[in-house]
């Protein structure tokens, strides 16, 4: 389940809510809708991880295959 950041655009409370389909989004402080939506915490390590390089890019001979070296035509 997703957690979110919000900031409150009337009152400026920062907060985390966590979203679901029925979830009223809303700033516990002043109950104001106006909210700017921030990056998730897991979106931000999801997308950080997603840029490691491919693990194709490795020289072969490391990716396992069982007829060697060169087998899987990936050098
Ligand atoms: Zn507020």
């Amino acid at each position: 389940m997703p957690i979110y950041e919000y900031a409150c655009q009337s009152c400026g409370n920062a907060f985390e809510l966590l979203v679901r389909s029925d979830t009223r989004i809303e700033c516990p402080s002043c109950h104001s809708s106006q909210l700017d939506k921030q990056l998730s915490v897991f979106a931000t390590a999801e997308s950080a991880s997603a840029r490691q390089p491919a693990p194709f890019a490795s020289p072969c001979g490391s990716c396992g295959n069982p007829d060697g070296p060169g087998a899987c035509q990936l050098q």
